[in-house]
């Protein structure tokens, strides 16, 4: 049975909310569905999340919902005739304080902030980048530049600002509305846009927790990384998220172009060093949102993200707004799984140095240690929240994770890490029965046949989290 390691993020939207195309992106190996808070109400995202969850039960599979903020919005206000053309060398003022819509030489900002944030000399990228404006003054809230790249401006272009340092805070008060709807539909990952610190990531879990108390709920938070602030930040964002985002559309901006692709692999990196998810997005397959093939570069950029080490790729436009959705994912499919079967990952000895203090962790490494030796088939985990699992999968081996639990939040949550496949099942009985029947579960899917080597964990009392203290090897009677 071939099966893919690496995760797939879909972004849902116009191009993918019919029942049709979202059962079929599903059955093609979306593992994550993104709802993108900056488009769409409230009660859009609700009937969004309701029929994933409706569907993803025909289809047989759970998936993860990830609801991501909109964060703050950093942006030119409108204009008379909905955009203008910006010449080269010709001066152009974002002036704060201006109630009229913009014309030729100057437009009003829905940022108001942004007087305060700059300094003459400053560069300011606008519409990801495609117009560069150079600060030639700042009077009162106008900041006067002038224009170094032009091209056309519409209404509500994103400003970014070179080299980072605006002082928008993360979490705007829409923020902490949607966070209150992805609690109430039940978002397995919240992801955050814009953290500049890890203190933006604790009031986002404080306000997650409180938002989701009456359901029960709570969820993984992920941090965008996409500010220039973040990076030397970045081991303390981790620390208090579940998982990063390299959120390059934003990131590239800020840091410009070169540096993402040694950041990315750092992140990928440092995530899986602190036990933590980590998503590479934006542009992976962007030519696909008007052609029904990628371009190789884009071939080369998912394939390199899965050899970084990636738990998941994310598509944005290409399945939210593109022309070929289906297409898209398959596409990206069938590109993780051969760049998977190109690698020949391996247990590095540095690990086998290492110590855990905790004895679920250390059961964990265990496994994976004894699996690679023996040559097991499988390495199955019974795990009540998902850790025993998610710290075995922080080492990239060949042998796939089997992660069952009887709990159906932990089975989405674990959507997302790459090469675990998450099962449901009743792990209430007392040990023996429970390990008779993950075996028979194994076989009658094919993951396990006559003759095979598996590893399995436990924990003795069974269903207690935390608690995984066995580790024990078995040939498939
Ligand atoms: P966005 O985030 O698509 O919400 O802007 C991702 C990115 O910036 O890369
Ligand atoms: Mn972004």
């Amino acid at each position: 049975m071939v099966s893919r390691a690496t995760k797939i993020v879909a972004t849902l939207g116009p191009a993918s909310n019919s029942p049709e195309m979202l059962e079929a992106i599903l059955r093609a190996g979306v593992n994550v569905v993104r709802l993108n808070f900056s488009h769409g109400t409230a009660q859009d995202h609700k009937d969004r999340a309701h029929l994933v969850r409706e569907i993803s039960k025909q289809v047989g599979r759970e998936v993860a919902i990830m609801a991501d903020l909109q964060g703050p919005k950093i942006r030119v206000g409108k204009f008379e005739n909905g955009k203008i053309e910006l010449v080269n060398g010709r001066p152009f003022v974002l002036d704060a304080g201006r109630e009229a819509l913009g014309d030729e030489t100057a437009v009003g900002l829905d940022y108001k902030e942004l007087p305060r944030d700059v300094k003459p000399g400053d560069t300011l990228l606008l519409n990801d980048g495609l117009i560069v404006l150079e600060v030639s003054a700042v009077k009162g809230g106008q900041v006067h530049t002038i224009v170094k790249i032009g091209g056309e401006l519409s209404n509500n272009k994103g400003i970014n600002k070179q080299g980072g340092g605006l002082s928008a805070p993360a979490l705007t008060a829409k923020d902490m509305e949607d966070i209150k709807t992805a609690m109430e539909l039940q978002a397995d990952y919240v992801a955050v846009s814009f953290p500049k610190s890890a203190t933006d990531m604790e009031l986002a879990r404080q306000l997650c927790h409180v938002a989701g108390a009456q359901y029960g709920h709570k969820p993984g938070l992920i941090a965008k990384i996409e500010r220039a602030e973040a990076i030397p930040e970045l081991e303390a964002i981790l620390r208090a998220s579940d998982g990063i985002m390299v959120a390059r559309g934003d990131l590239a901006v800020e840091v410009g172009n070169a540096a993402v692709p040694a950041l990315q692999k750092r992140m990928i990196r440092l995530a899986h060093q602190h036990d933590k998810v980590v998503i590479t997005a934006t542009q992976m397959m962007e030519s696909m949102i008007l052609n029904p093939v990628p371009t190789r570069a884009e071939v080369s950029d998912v394939a390199n993200a899965v050899l970084d080490g990636t738990d998941a790729v994310m598509l944005s436009a290409e399945t939210a707004a593109g022309k070929y959705p289906l297409e898209t994912v398959r596409e990206m499919a069938s590109i993780c799984l051969a760049a998977e079967a190109a690698h020949d990952p391996e247990l590095h000895l540095d690990t086998a140095n290492k110590t855990f203090r905790r004895i679920d962790q250390s059961i964990a490494m265990g496994a994976l240690f004894t699996a690679h030796y023996c040559g097991a088939k499988a390495i199955v985990a019974l795990t009540d929240s998902g850790s025993t699992a998610l710290w075995m999968s922080r080492f990239n081996i060949p042998v796939p994770i089997y992660a069952i639990t009887s709990r159906v939040s932990a089975q989405r949550r674990m959507a997302m890490f790459r090469n675990v496949r998450p099962l449901l099942m009743d792990t209430s009985a007392d040990r023996d029965t429970a390990l008779s029947d993950a075996e028979a579960h194994l076989k009658a899917r094919a993951i396990v046949q006559s003759g095979d080597i598996y590893a399995i964990t436990c924990g003795e009392p069974m269903g207690s989290p935390g608690g995984t203290n066995m580790l024990k090897m078995c040939r498939v009677a």
